[in-house]
Order: structure tokens, then C-alpha cells, then sequence
């Protein structure tokens, strides 16, 4: 990645975050502007810059990532929420580090917009 994203500032202790996990291989925060009641992101600390980017050689933390997200559902104790992961800019991405959003607290709408 050629431009420090803002994530890659959080992980490195540059911007701070609401905090909700964290180990060597990933960070979870809640969203800065929440889409829902619970609106958290869990990131790689690698600098993946989106799912398109993953191989093979990622499939061990792509399957971290998701385990995170429900754990911290779990202890939250929610049992009903929504992954997103978006893609390239005409999917929605606007930040270019691979992020999985988690949303919960609210009925929501398929499909979405
Ligand atoms: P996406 O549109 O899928 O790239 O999602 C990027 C998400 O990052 C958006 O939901 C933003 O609200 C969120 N975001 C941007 N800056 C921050 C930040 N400093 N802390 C937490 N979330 C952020």
C-alpha cells in the first residue's frame, strides 16, 4: 500500500478508536458513524487492501476475522447481525484496507441499496 490509510493510523496507535479486540493478527473498533445500534469493523493488521487482494495464503486469517466478529457478537450478546465486505469503490469501499463491517440492533432491509 503506497498511502497510510486511517486504519493502518489505528493500528499503529496514530488515531485512536473505540477498542473492542485485539490480537497479532487483528483490530476490532466500532465504526465512527454507525449504520445501526452496533456498527463494529474487525481489520487484519496485515495491509490487505481488499478481498480482491487475498489468496490462499490468506484463508487462515479470513477465517480469524469472521471468528472474531461473532465472537465479539456473542459477548455482546447478539445473535442476529450483518457482515459486509465491501469491494472496490463502486461496492462502497472508501477506505482501502480490507475491513468486515458487523451491524446489528435494527431489522434490516435485503437487498441492500
Ligand atoms: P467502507 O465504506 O466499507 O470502506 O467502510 C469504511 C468504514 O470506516 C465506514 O463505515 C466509516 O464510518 C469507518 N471509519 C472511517 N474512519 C474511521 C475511524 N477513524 N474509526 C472508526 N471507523 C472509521
Amino acid at each position: 500500500m503506497s498511502q497510510k490509510t486511517i486504519f493502518t493510523k489505528i493500528i499503529n496507535g496514530e488515531v485512536p478508536c473505540s477498542k473492542l479486540y485485539e490480537d497479532s493478527d487483528c483490530i476490532a473498533f466500532d465504526d465512527i458513524a454507525p449504520q445501526a445500534p452496533v456498527h463494529y469493523l474487525v481489520i487484519p493488521k496485515k495491509p490487505i487492501i481488499s478481498l480482491i487482494e487475498c489468496s490462499i495464503k490468506d484463508k487462515d486469517l479470513l477465517g480469524h476475522l469472521l471468528l472474531v466478529g461473532q465472537k465479539i457478537a456473542k459477548d455482546k450478546k447478539i445473535n442476529s447481525w450483518r457482515t459486509v465486505i465491501n469491494t472496490g469503490e463502486e461496492s462502497g469501499q472508501t477506505i482501502f484496507h480490507l475491513h468486515i463491517h458487523f451491524l446489528a440492533g435494527k431489522s434490516m432491509k435485503w437487498p441492500p441499496g
